[in-house]
């Protein structure tokens, strides 16, 4: 019989279709939808929004305004997922105590965190535990642990090594006197096994001070470290974390070699 659809109330509807809804034809179970948008009302029969679903159309379903949102949705979030998707590094920081460790990292924070409010970087005291900071670079997020650098807190240093993908070593060029200490302990740290391979970014920090130590003197005081880097990236920086002179320099170069250093693969993949 033909017929296509009839309406649910009779009294608005034209005399074919009054007459069809009065009496709707019978129809073989199998043509009757089975799932979908349309619901069953009265007689057993589909309808959508009033009007009955004609018999074998499957497909009449109303397009669902939520399912397109949900679809677009997913998109979006996976581009934004796609966009700013990290991997993560952690990054030692170390050097004896007084050396400018903390005020670095505040000025990392500062100079790389956007909204970041960081203290003011002259009332900085000296690292007794472990600071910790997050700044994103690019696809890499840089996690520090700037670790305290008195002699007895120095013991703390390498259970942090095997965890570690690079390490910042800070020397206070303004202090002559301790040279040969920092130098002690920048020995130390790296011939230990834990840190083979991990990138070495040495800040000779103060350089704002008209009376420091110049990068050429430092590296004749460490020349006979020369031969126990290894192969590894290393580089001497000069730098201020009290003016910020050197920093992103130095950041920039940690964050190139972490990423492509295959050994030590990043700490967290594809973080967003
Ligand atoms: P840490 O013990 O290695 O963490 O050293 P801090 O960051 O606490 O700094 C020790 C002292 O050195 C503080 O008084 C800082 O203000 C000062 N300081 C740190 N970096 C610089 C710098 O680049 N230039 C100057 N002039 N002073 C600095």
């Amino acid at each position: 019989m033909p017929y296509f659809f009839w309406l649910e109330r009779p009294t608005t509807a034209p005399r074919f279709l009054h007459r069809v809804a009065t009496n709707p034809p019978e129809l073989p179970p199998q043509l009757l939808p089975s799932t979908g948008s349309a619901s069953f009302v009265g007689a057993d029969k589909p309808t959508v929004g009033g009007l009955v679903v004609p018999a074998g159309i499957r497909s009449f379903q109303k397009a669902s305004p939520f399912s397109k949102r949900s679809r677009m949705y997913t998109l979006l979030s996976g581009l934004y997922k796609y966009m700013f998707r990290r991997d993560e590094y952690c990054i030692l920081i170390l050097g004896l105590d007084n050396a400018g460790k903390t005020t670095f990292l505040e000025q990392t924070k500062t100079r790389f965190n956007k909204n970041y409010k960081g203290m003011s970087l002259s009332k900085i005291t000296t690292t007794v535990g472990l600071n910790i900071g997050t700044i994103d670079v690019g696809k890499a997020r840089l996690m520090f642990w700037d670790l305290g650098g008195q002699e007895e807190l120095q013991s703390l240093w390498d259970k942090y090594y095997a965890e570690s993908h690079g390490v910042i070593y800070v020397i206070d060029s303004t202090d002559e006197e301790r040279l040969s200490e920092t130098k002690r302990a920048f020995e130390k740290m790296i011939t230990s096994e834990a840190l083979e391979g991990v990138p070495i970014l040495v800040l000779a920090n103060k350089q704002d001070v008209e009376t420091c130590l110049s990068i050429p003197d430092i590296k004749t005081a460490f020349s006979d470290c020369i031969n126990k880097i290894g192969k590894r990236d290393c580089l001497t920086q000069a730098c201020s974390a009290l003016t910020g002179k050197g920093v992103n320099e130095g950041i920039e170069w940690m964050v190139k070699c972490v990423v492509r250093n295959i050994h030590r693969p990043p700490r967290q993949k594809d973080i967003t």
